[in-house]
């Protein structure tokens, strides 16, 4: 156990609490702090002494590389080979934001951060306060989401005390993040640039800016990878405690599904169903949970994570989600559904 320092941004004051988060980095200390995507677990990126101690207190795998976080395009050149066309128009059009670009990396970074690929994943985040502690601590921060590894990614700040405190020297405490997901990764190594995780920004938004993109086999096959191109696709992730499974079929045969299910448990099961406003009502037993609006992707989204973990703390041992339906703005949360779900479907 390490002593874990506090910094409250709603209510400490702002830049002094920077600041000294920022002189931690500096020095090769681990910092938790909030982006628009989820909460990340930081260090120096140039430091491979710093990033081993994200390692440790994630329980992550080594051979999952981490994104490196800039606070302005001049840091990314130090970062990489050289950035590609392509990847100079998405970062026009994205940064500072929910987008990852793959590229090249130079020989400086190392190799503990990309796990000896020879590419750098590199994203500008736009949260204030992580722009803010990169600008403070004066280098690219090397940072996963601040979760033990294989949980959900943590969107509050009471998720982040959950799994971090002690182990890490600072905690930057905030609202909860606004996107909810992970960043969008795209390798644009490949021609056409490939999309190893969908997130924040969807597909169609990035055709927009640079035409056709492939998308990952781990993405439109329902299957866990054996061989992932993004290595931290092939972990189990984003999984609660209780055994979640999705149901498919239309609205009643959905319903109809998870009833029958929950009334084969035995019981001392707690069982839980995801399910929107709209269905909410399809359901008589079981703790009955909204993840949100079918009209507002974003905020299911945002909700998905915080819901995962709410049935955590409440106990729930079975968890019976309904698939949402397949679009350009749902292909991030389905994504995280599925693997919380380890592609389980009744
Ligand atoms: P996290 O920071 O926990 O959200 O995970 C970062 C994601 O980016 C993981 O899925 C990594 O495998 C992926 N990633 C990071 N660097 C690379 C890279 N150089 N090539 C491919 N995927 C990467
Ligand atoms: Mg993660």
């Amino acid at each position: 156990m390490i002593e874990t320092k506090l910094y409250d941004l709603e209510t400490d004051p702002f830049e002094a609490s920077i600041a000294e988060a920022g002189k931690v980095i500096a020095r090769g200390g681990i910092v938790v702090f909030p982006t628009e995507t989820v909460y990340g677990l930081g260090a120096d990126a140039m430091d491979e002494g710093a990033v081993a101690k994200i390692f440790e207190a994630k329980g992550r795998p080594g051979d999952n590389p981490l994104i490196v976080h800039v606070s302005d395009l001049a840091q990314v050149e130090t970062l990489v080979k050289a950035v590609p066309e392509k990847a100079k128009r998405l970062a026009e059009a994205f940064w500072p934001g929910p987008l990852t670009l793959i590229m090249a990396r130079s020989d400086r970074v190392p190799d503990r951060v990309t796990a000896g690929l020879s590419t750098v994943a590199v994203r500008y985040p736009s949260h204030p306060a992580a722009r803010a502690l990169i600008d403070a601590a004066g280098t690219p921060i090397a940072a996963p989401s601040a979760n033990i590894s294989g949980r959900p990614s943590p969107t509050k700040s009471t998720h982040v005390l959950e799994d971090m405190i002690g182990k890490v020297d600072a905690i930057l405490i905030d609202a909860d993040t606004e996107v909810g997901l992970e960043s969008t990764v795209m390798d644009m190594t490949s021609e056409p640039p490939t999309m190893l995780r969908p997130g924040g920004i969807t597909a169609g938004q990035i055709e927009a800016v640079i035409g056709k993109i492939n998308l990952s086999p781990n993405i439109t096959q329902n299957v866990i990878p054996e061989k992932a191109k993004s290595p931290g696709m092939k972990y189990k992730h984003y999984a609660p405690k209780g055994a979640m499974v999705i149901a498919r079929g239309s609205d009643n045969e959905k319903a109809a599904k998870i009833t029958s299910a929950i009334k084969g448990l035995p019981p001392d099961a707690r069982p839980a169903i995801l399910a929107t406003d709209e269905t909410m009502g399809l359901y008589r037993r079981g703790l009955i949970v909204s993840l949100g609006s079918r009209d507002d992707p974003e905020s299911m989204s945002h909700n998905l994570f915080a819901r995962l973990r709410e049935f955590d703390a409440m106990g729930v041992t079975h968890i019976f989600a309904e698939e949402i339906a397949m679009s350009d703005a749902t292909m991030a949360l389905n994504n995280r559904m599925y693997k919380a779900a380890g592609y389980t479907f009744i």
